[in-house]
């Protein structure tokens, strides 16, 4: 049932070496918006190694969603180091960033970002659409996707036919198609309510049993307590990086939640 099998991930140098999966050395970011200058980031020092469940934390403007800008490959920094499986890609040029994200990063928003004419399918096979993958491949990926997140039989729905939890499930399934080596998720949870918010810590911990890296932004600490692995930012630092004592099971939490009718 579960399409997170490891041949993907035993294929990937990090899960054989002891190499971390992501090493950020002293990155900066500085925002040039003419007159003034803002530092996001100030000397960010980090390991991330496969397999890992991170949530990132912090205060609004304390340089989180910066940051995983810069781990998904979306942005640069302005200065310092940023390997991913050992790779240098702190100066690669747009293109090869954008190259990258495809091949190894999933990416889920606060807000879904779906596109609203469109079937949770098509939705999910979007980040196919222009690989070299056929059509009916194309289909058969995403319906594997799509029932990785429970959502199987939603396939044909679009987005306003859909719960909030279910349309990000299908962000999530959107995210996985490629089969990433890390997915990166910014306040997933924000907004959702709190059963829901558990029902998707459900699927990220199932994934990550699985192998999957998952660094997730939250400014909730029930959220965090379901990760492997707390960093606290503050004013563009880490404040405090430290093991999530004994984590949070989401399926037992789930069950002591009462159900919301869909
Ligand atoms: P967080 O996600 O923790 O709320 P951000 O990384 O979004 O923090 O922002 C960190 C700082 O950088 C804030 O002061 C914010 O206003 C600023 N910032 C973020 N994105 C931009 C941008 N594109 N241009 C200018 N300033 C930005
Ligand atoms: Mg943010």
């Amino acid at each position: 049932m579960a399409i997170w099998n490891s041949s993907s991930l035993a294929e990937a140098p990090a899960a054989t070496s002891h190499l971390p999966v992501i090493s950020v050395r002293e990155i900066r970011k500085i925002y040039d918006l003419g007159e003034t200058q803002v530092h996001a980031l100030r000397g960010v020092t980090v390991n991330i190694k496969a397999g890992d469940f991170v949530a990132i934390m912090g205060a609004s403007g304390s340089g989180k969603s910066t940051f995983m800008n810069i781990l998904g490959c979306l942005d640069r920094p302005t200065s310092g180091q940023y390997l991913l499986e050992a790779k240098d890609v702190s100066s690669l040029h747009k293109k090869e960033l954008a190259a990258i994200r495809n091949q190894k990063i999933g990416f889920v928003f606060q807000g879904f970002n779906l596109l609203g004419r469109t079937t949770a399918l098509e939705n999910t096979e979007l980040p196919l659409l222009y690989s070299r993958v056929t059509k009916k491949e194309q289909e058969r990926r995403a319906r594997e996707a799509l029932n990785l997140v429970g959502l199987a039989q939603r396939a044909d729905h679009f987005p306003s036919q859909l719960s909030g939890g279910q349309q990000q499930r299908v962000a999530i399934a959107r995210a996985l198609v490629n089969k990433p080596l890390i997915l990166l998720a910014d306040e997933p949870t924000g907004n959702l309510d709190s059963r829901t918010s558990v029902e998707i810590m459900e699927i990220f911990q199932k994934l990550n049993r699985e192998g999957l890296t998952i660094v997730l932004v939250t400014h909730e600490p029930d959220i965090a307590r379901f990760s492997k692995r707390a960093i606290v930012f503050r004013d563009g630092h880490i404040k405090r990086d430290e093991l999530v004592d004994s984590p949070q099971v989401a399926s037992e939490v789930l069950k002591t939640m009462p159900t919301i009718e869909d």
